[in-house]
């Protein structure tokens, strides 16, 4: 790994060079894989709302059992706090998985207990087995050493393709990792790549376009991107804090008072450093959070009293296609407004649009805007829609990922 500086800041993004399962042999070895199956899926049908990232981790998986692998499949399942729910079973991922790739997946009924110790000792060559939510058992999210023990005796060799993980240190992730040979899948090899091109080489002009609703959950990604971006682009909850720290009247829009000054901070590095640093000049605002709400146009440095920003507006639509036509690269994190609400979506589906329409190199930060791409039916002409919200934000942050650092490096 080597780590990349830029200016007197310091280190604006890791550079991996990690190994990956054509780096190693894996003929006759019994692999631990671990995937991210953690889907957004309705909670009371268990359908699938969303499939990318089953979907995304089939190369390595077709790779390791065409060749000779025996293939021991782990992931976590929503957030059942180590204990055993059957509402988060992985069988409705692991049923999916077995549509996609034709053939059954056996689930154990454990989590490395007898009978995936049994049944993983049996495994024989091309064959996979499901392990089921890591998550039921306490131990994983604290990063036990006896858990990791316990999952690295099934296999002789590790594979890491679980990017949406890669930010935690978890027994499965990291854990598992100071006990066997650890190599990265597909997955994650195309994600670091690029991302980290994008950052380290971008066909420029690079803009990055910000969203959601929390300036705190983006602040290091904003000043990391400061140094490596031509524009920057803020819309969505996160805009009325810096309208509000321009002077800007925001009624009862999403505010945080305790983010001012870095907003400030924010937008007198970005003149500094002549970065072009757009935000909003127009909403659509209501009274009340609600998708029946009627959406009332406002100027964005004037919205009265009882009314909240839930898009931006038809003006800020066409200020952001415009900065968004000539890039080179662009990359998203966030949506522009409350694009759950139809009539508060046409701010995300315009961004959504234009950069499935773009010549650039574009890149979706997961999380959100990854969903409202796919919803939208946008996905198929995006360059990259990476698999982890979370994971995605920290790489673009310039930090160290936990679940990747440990992988074995490239001679
Ligand atoms: P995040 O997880 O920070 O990327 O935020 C995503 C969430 O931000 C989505 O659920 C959006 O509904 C929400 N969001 C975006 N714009 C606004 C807004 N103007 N007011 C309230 N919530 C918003």
């Amino acid at each position: 790994m080597s780590l990349i500086e830029y200016g007197q800041k310091g280190v604006y993004f890791v550079k991996y060079n990690k190994k990956t399962v054509r780096d190693v042999e894996v003929a006759g070895k019994k692999v631990l894989l671990r995937c991210d199956f953690n889907v957004p899926h309705d909670e009371k049908t268990g359908k699938i709302l969303d499939d990318t990232r089953i979907s995304a981790s089939l190369p390595t998986i077709q790779y390791l059992l065409e060749n000779g692998a025996a293939v021991i499949l782990c992931s976590h399942f929503g957030r059942p706090k180590g204990v055993w729910k059957p509402e988060f079973s992985l069988s409705i991922a692991g049923e999916h998985l077995a549509t996609l790739l034709g053939r059954p997946v056996p689930l154990t009924r454990d989590v490395v207990g007898e009978d995936t110790k049994a049944r993983a000792a049996a495994l024989r060559p091309g064959e996979l087995l499901l392990i089921e939510n890591l998550r039921f058992r306490p131990e994983e999210e604290k990063n036990d050493p006896e858990f990791s023990k316990e999952l690295a005796s099934l296999a002789d060799l590790f594979v890491f393709d679980a990017f949406g993980a890669s930010h935690r240190a978890h027994a499965s992730t990291a854990g598992v990792t100071k006990l066997l040979p650890s190599v990265a899948g597909f997955l994650v090899e195309r994600e670091l790549e690029v991302m980290g091109n994008a950052l380290e080489n971008p066909r420029r002009p690079l803009v990055a376009i910000l969203g959601g609703s929390k300036v705190s959950d983006k602040i290091g990604v904003i000043r990391n991107l400061l140094d490596i971006a031509d524009t920057i682009i803020i819309g969505g909850g996160m805009s009325y804090t810096f309208q509000a720290a321009r002077g800007g009247q925001v009624g009862s829009s999403l505010l945080e008072a305790d983010r001012l000054d870095f907003a400030r901070e924010m937008m007198d590095l970005a003149e500094k450093k002549g970065v072009c640093f757009l935000l909003p000049v127009d909403d659509m605002a209501a009274s009340e959070f609600s998708p029946s709400a009627e959406p009332i146009p406002v100027d964005s440095l004037a919205i009265p009293e009882g009314l909240m920003g839930l898009d931006i507006g038809p003006k800020t639509i066409d200020l952001f296609c415009q900065a968004l036509a000539d890039a080179g690269t662009i990359i998203w994190n966030g949506p522009m407004g409350v694009f759950e609400f139809p009539a508060f979506s046409k701010g995300t589906f315009a961004i959504a649009k234009t950069m499935a329409e773009s010549t650039a190199i574009t890149i979706i930060g997961g999380g959100d805007s990854a969903s409202a791409v796919e919803h939208m039916g946008f996905a198929d002409t995006i360059t990259h829609i990476s698999t982890g919200g979370g994971a995605s934000l920290e790489f673009l942050e310039g930090l160290a990922l936990p679940g990747i650092v440990c992988l074995l490096d490239r001679e």
